[in-house]
């Protein structure tokens, strides 16, 4: 497969690939931080900005309803990305983080009273902990976490364990954006709907390098982000079942969320925009369309395909580099590396490898309540993405074991 894929072609389509960074050729591997943009995510910015900028929804004139339908539409390409049933389905946010919190905000304080439980696991990224904890202190709601194995992967014992009839919320990541671990969904929605639990999946390191249907999951909600998928920054969604965003009350409130405002009530509009206070990033919903097409056109098995050949390409290497651990062993699991190295400190290695043109990430990644887990402050992190190659891979290692000799 890894032959066939056309990663050459694809790579001109990034402009920012033939970028040289400290007289190197640039090699990101950074990509679980943010992905790069293709051309037609820069020109559809562009484009936007150049030709219809107006704002939408609310005005009669040709520009404004130019920017309308383009948003729109993303709604409906988005809605087909994860297979949603309706447009009803998908709000628009700033980004992953702001999807869970809307969802703990609005669904908590709707549903949930003091004493109740909420379920997440040790995996998970900051967005995914601090805002059940700042929702949990306020309410009085008590907030669990499923362990992990020391491989990385969930103890789906450990989940059974925790459940009772006061857990109404699980929220869990697909993707682990450190460990690289895929966590099974599908099983672990099964076990809570033996239980009136609400599951919100954190698909903010899946949705561009799998398969994502969330009608098949069965989950309440889905969360992610349009930077990791090859789109513009300040673009997140947040997928929920009607019935129940329907009875959910609006996160915030101001102009578009409304139907009708006096200073004795207020009535609120109909899903998706009782959830799109003020003015969105419409320009940047627009490109994200864009990266939807790019990715759809190219396949999502076939970039899957590939993006698992080239991860077990560099696990083989990795494996082999001396004094490297990596953290994270699961069988399950994407191209996203952490590891640690006997005799440097991750830190350096990031500016060391940084002085050879590689983007690599150093630190906890946002999951400080993992690395504590595994007795670590931080870990260099290597992540794969579609426009990634072999060549890098070994230019990598061999600027690595460079650094490790000295
Ligand atoms: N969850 C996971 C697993 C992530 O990797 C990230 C981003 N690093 C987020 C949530 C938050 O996404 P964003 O910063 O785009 O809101």
């Amino acid at each position: 497969m890894m032959n066939s894929f056309p990663v050459d072609i694809i790579r001109k389509d990034f402009p920012i690939l033939n970028k040289k960074v400290n007289n190197n050729k640039l090699v990101y591997f950074d990509n679980a931080a943010t992905t790069q943009k293709p051309n037609i995510v820069i020109d559809s910015l562009s484009n936007y900005y150049r030709n219809y900028n107006s704002n939408i929804h609310r005005g009669v004139h040709t520009l404004a309803e130019k920017a309308t339908q383009e948003f729109e539409e993303t709604r409906s390409f988005v809605k087909d990305f994860i297979n949603a049933k309706s447009e009803n389905e998908i709000i628009f946010t700033r980004g992953a983080t702001e999807g869970i919190n809307l969802i703990s905000s609005s669904y908590c304080r709707g549903f949930l009273k003091k004493g109740d439980e909420i379920i997440i696991s040790e995996m998970e990224h900051h967005s995914n902990i601090v805002p059940w904890q700042m929702i949990s202190k306020e309410m009085g709601l008590k907030l669990k976490t499923i362990s992990i194995t020391k491989s990385g992967e969930i103890d789906l014992d450990n989940l059974k364990s925790l459940l009772n009839n006061k857990t109404k919320f699980l929220s869990i990541v697909f993707i682990s954006n450190t460990l690289g671990t895929i966590n099974p969904i599908k099983k672990i929605i099964k076990i809570c709907r033996n239980y009136d639990i609400k599951c919100l999946i954190d698909g903010a390191q899946a949705s561009a390098h799998t398969i994502v249907d969330v009608q098949e999951l069965d989950c309440d909600f889905y969360v992610f982000s349009a930077h990791k998928m090859y789109g513009p920054t300040g673009v997140g969604v947040v997928y929920g079942k009607e019935n129940i965003l329907e009875k959910m009350p609006p996160y915030m409130g101001g102009g578009e969320m409304i139907k009708d405002v006096s200073f004795k009530e207020t009535s609120f509009n109909k899903l998706p925009y009782k959830f799109e206070a003020g003015t969105p990033n419409i320009g940047d919903v627009i490109g994200f369309k864009e990266s939807i097409n790019y990715i759809n056109n190219i396949g999502r098995d076939i970039i899957e395909d590939y993006e698992n050949t080239l991860r077990d390409y560099t696990k083989n290497k990795l494996q082999k580099v001396d004094g490297l651990n990596i953290v994270g062993t699961a069988n399950n699991k994407i191209g996203i590396f952490s590891f640690t190295i006997d005799k440097v400190h991750y830190f350096d290695l990031g500016l060391l490898l940084d002085a050879k043109g590689i983007a690599i990430r150093t630190g906890h990644h946002c999951t400080q309540p993992l690395m504590e887990k595994y007795h670590l402050d931080g870990t260099a992190r290597l992540s794969l993405a579609l426009y990634n190659t072999k060549d890098e891979v070994d230019y990598f290692i061999e600027s690595l074991n460079k650094i490790i000799s000295k």
